[in-house]
């Protein structure tokens, strides 16, 4: 059935549909609102926002957990919503959901922990003084969605928003409206005294002027392309902005991999969603002496992916149908420059389908190596060692997450490639961590959503000091005595100007004995 929905109608009465991308059918229709609209929903956001605040970190809690429960148990019907709108398969749509209500469930929690007031170090030069740091709502944050995950990936920085005690003024992707109109909607029903959470519908011209709003803080996840509008748009008002944005993740197989599960989790990795994730695998640097066993079982696993709108297909269609011509440039591009294509091919985009495409031999300056193809095409290439593979990966714009197969360097490799998250003999598990950050490097964007780090970023970190006694001569003042600065600075010299002074030649720094490697000083002193 289709979704007309009555939020406040956009000047001129103009609407859009949202269709399903298999057959076409409508799913809803919304109002375009423009800055008259979004102006007041932030200006209703702003007396809710200070009502949430007030409610302090026990009440918020109780209405997110109400909020998750309500979302977990209404799962089949926002499955099948996000199902029609995107028309990603209900297993993929599950997944979302379910991350989304663990999310949810863990800011509720823990959100106390991390932002309630606390005590800090006081220092010698102001030791009769107290300090405490505390993390204050920001006020109203606008939160811009993309389509591909429109359930986890907004709820993921909303959660974090509303657990900090902000309130949200949320505006979907376009393609999604009707998700982001059933999230709003839900969190109303739980929360039914302020406009806590708000849904702006429209499109491009409707986040502009959220950007523009005066909110306090933007958070946008979607291309880099728009992220730099939304960045410059938010410039005008000073409003900082939080960029989660594209990817081209690596995958990196070691050659004590477990070769099959690496396999496995590169075709699930790459083609999961059909490659409409952020956090695609999209290439695969592979060790020489594993590569020819990886490529065959990828090969044999990917032939078997199948695309299709009905209910056994593992992957859907091209959500965004112009996405489906930046596919076929990218292959045509990969097959011009000498890629040979192991499953698939060049007529693998059959729209509003993609077939699984395994790509070979495709030089690092293909279009498919270097910009987010966004569609189920995974490049393997063979590389000499773990140092080339980490070298090739990091040699990318992009930084948003990373995976890697092995064992004994596991670690190693996992650090230095150069991405927000890592997941070692897995694909995209950091992203289902509640507890740990989320937010790239590069062209993949800043600032971090998840975890502490997300509720710390939308939070104003307030310092507090408090004279606990005044002393009888005070440094801070016109009236300090003459002598007490020379005083100080004898002091501040015996304490700090001793360390790391570099010693004339042959001598060891004053203060610190030279130790021999079994931990004696060479005096035989402990
Ligand atoms: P997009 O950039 O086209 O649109 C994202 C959102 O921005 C939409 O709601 C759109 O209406 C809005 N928008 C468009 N123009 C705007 C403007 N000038 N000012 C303000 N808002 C504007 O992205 P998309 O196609 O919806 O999403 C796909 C992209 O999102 C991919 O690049 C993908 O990698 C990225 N993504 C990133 C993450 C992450 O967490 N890093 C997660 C999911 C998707």
């Amino acid at each position: 059935m289709a979704v007309t929905d009555d939020r406040a109608p956009a000047a001129g009465g103009a609407t859009f549909d949202s269709t399903s991308p298999a057959g076409g059918e409508l799913v809803g229709t919304f109002p375009l609102q423009g800055p008259e609209q979004v102006a007041e929903a932030v200006a209703r956001a702003r007396r809710a926002a200070a009502w949430w605040a007030g409610l302090g970190f026990g009440g918020r809690r109780r209405r997110l957990l109400a909020y998750k429960a309500l979302l977990a148990g209404r799962s089949g019907d926002l499955v099948d919503l996000v199902h029609r709108e995107t028309g990603k398969p209900a297993a993929d749509a599950f997944i979302e959901v379910l991350l989304a209500v663990e999310h949810l469930d863990w800011v509720a929690r823990k959100a106390e922990r991390v932002l309630r007031p606390r005590r800090a170090a006081s220092t010698l030069v102001l030791a009769n003084h107290g300090a405490s740091v505390e993390y204050q709502p920001l006020g109203v944050v606008g939160v811009i969605g993309p389509w591909n995950y429109p359930v986890f990936t907004p709820t993921g920085a909303i959660a974090s928003v509303l657990a900090a005690g902000n309130a949200v003024v949320f505006k979907p992707s376009e393609l999604t409206t009707a998700v982001g109109c059933f999230l709003a909607d839900a969190f109303a029903e739980v929360v039914p005294e302020q406009p806590v959470l708000q849904v702006v519908t429209g499109d491009g011209t409707t986040g502009n002027a959220l950007c523009l709003a005066g909110v306090d803080k933007v958070s946008f996840t979607g291309s880099p392309a728009t992220g730099r509008k939304v960045m410059a748009a938010c410039a005008e008002r000073l409003t900082p902005v939080v960029l989660e944005l594209g990817g081209k993740d690596a995958m990196i197989v070691d050659d004590d991999a477990d070769v099959d599960a690496a396999a496995e989790q590169a075709v699930w990795g790459g083609m999961g969603n059909a490659g409409q994730t952020c956090l695609a695998i999209e290439r695969v640097y592979v060790v020489d002496r594993v590569y020819d066993r990886f490529v065959a079982r990828v090969a044999e696993l990917a032939a078997r992916v199948r695309p299709g709108a009905d209910a056994g297909a593992d992957i859907g269609p091209i959500t965004l149908p112009r996405q489906l011509e930046v596919i076929r440039r990218h292959l045509a591009d990969a097959f011009a420059r000498g890629a040979r294509a192991l499953v698939g091919g060049p007529e693998a985009v059959r729209p509003p389908f993609v077939d699984p495409v395994v790509l070979v031999d495709v030089p690092e300056d293909a279009l498919v190596m270097r910009e987010e193809t966004f569609g189920p095409v995974l490049a393997v290439v063979r590389v000499r060692d773990a140092d080339e593979a980490v070298e090739r990966a990091n040699a990318s714009a992009y930084g948003l997450g990373a995976a890697v197969f092995a064992r004994r360097r596991a670690d190693r490799i996992a650090r230095a490639l150069r991405s927000g998250m890592t997941s070692v003999n897995s694909v995209l598990t950091f992203a289902g961590m509640p507890s740990l950050p989320f937010g790239g490097v590069g062209e993949s964007g800043f600032g971090r959503v998840h975890g502490p780090d997300g509720l710390r970023e939308f939070s104003r970190a307030k310092a507090i000091t408090r004279q606990r006694f005044p002393l009888p001569f005070a440094m801070l003042s016109f009236d300090r005595p003459a002598r007490l600065l020379p005083a100080v600075e004898r002091a501040m010299k015996l304490r700090h100007a001793r360390f790391g002074r570099t010693p004339p030649a042959g001598q060891a720094p004053r203060g610190r004995r030279p130790r021999s490697r079994s931990g004696r000083s060479r005096q035989g002193r402990p």
